[in-house]
C-alpha cells in the first residue's frame, strides 16, 4: 500500500505536507532509521527545511488521531513518532544498555491483546506495549 492509499483509507486526504511527513516516518530518505520511532526534531532535520515545526506537529497529531502513526514515550522528554496501525498493532523493545528504542512488528501480539480489550468496558484508543531488555547489537559488542 502507498502512502497516498494509506491516508485514504484512514479517511485523510493526502496533501503535499502529509505526504512527506508519512514518508520521513517510514524512514524513506534515510533507510538505516526505518525501525526507529523518531522524535520531531529527528523528523523536521530529516524534512530539511521542507516544513515549520507547528505544521509538522499538526500532522503528527491528526496521524496519531487517524490511526495511521503511533505516539510514544520512551521515557525521555520528547514523544517518538512511527507508522502504526490500529490500536494493538504495535509494540516496541527499548534497550536499557545503549537506550535505543526499535518498533516491533507485534502482529503476533495482536489477537491476544484484542481479546483482552474486547473484554473491558471502556473504549481503549491506544495500548502500548513497550519490551525492555538488551538488543542484539548490545548483546554482540
Ligand atoms: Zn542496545
Ligand atoms: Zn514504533
Amino acid at each position: 500500500m502507498d502512502a497516498r492509499e494509506l491516508l485514504e483509507r484512514c479517511g485523510v486526504s493526502a496533501t503535499e505536507n502529509r505526504l512527506l511527513v508519512l514518508r520521513a516516518l517510514s524512514g524513506a530518505d534515510h533507510p538505516q532509521t526505518s525501525q526507529t520511532p523518531q522524535t520531531p526534531l529527528e523528523l523536521l532535520a530529516q524534512l530539511s527545511g521542507r516544513m515549520n515545526r507547528v505544521t509538522l506537529y499538526r500532522i503528527l497529531d491528526l496521524l496519531v488521531e487517524r490511526g495511521v502513526a503511533a505516539r510514544h514515550n520512551a521515557g525521555e522528554r520528547a514523544f517518538r513518532y512511527c507508522l502504526g496501525q490500529g490500536v494493538a498493532g504495535h509494540s516496541h523493545f527499548h534497550c536499557t544498555r545503549c537506550g535505543q528504542t526499535q518498533c516491533l512488528d507485534s502482529r503476533l501480539l495482536e489477537p491476544g491483546l484484542s481479546r483482552i480489550l474486547s473484554g473491558l468496558p471502556m473504549r481503549v484508543e491506544m495500548a502500548e506495549v513497550t519490551l525492555g531488555g538488551v538488543c542484539e547489537g548490545c548483546l554482540n559488542a
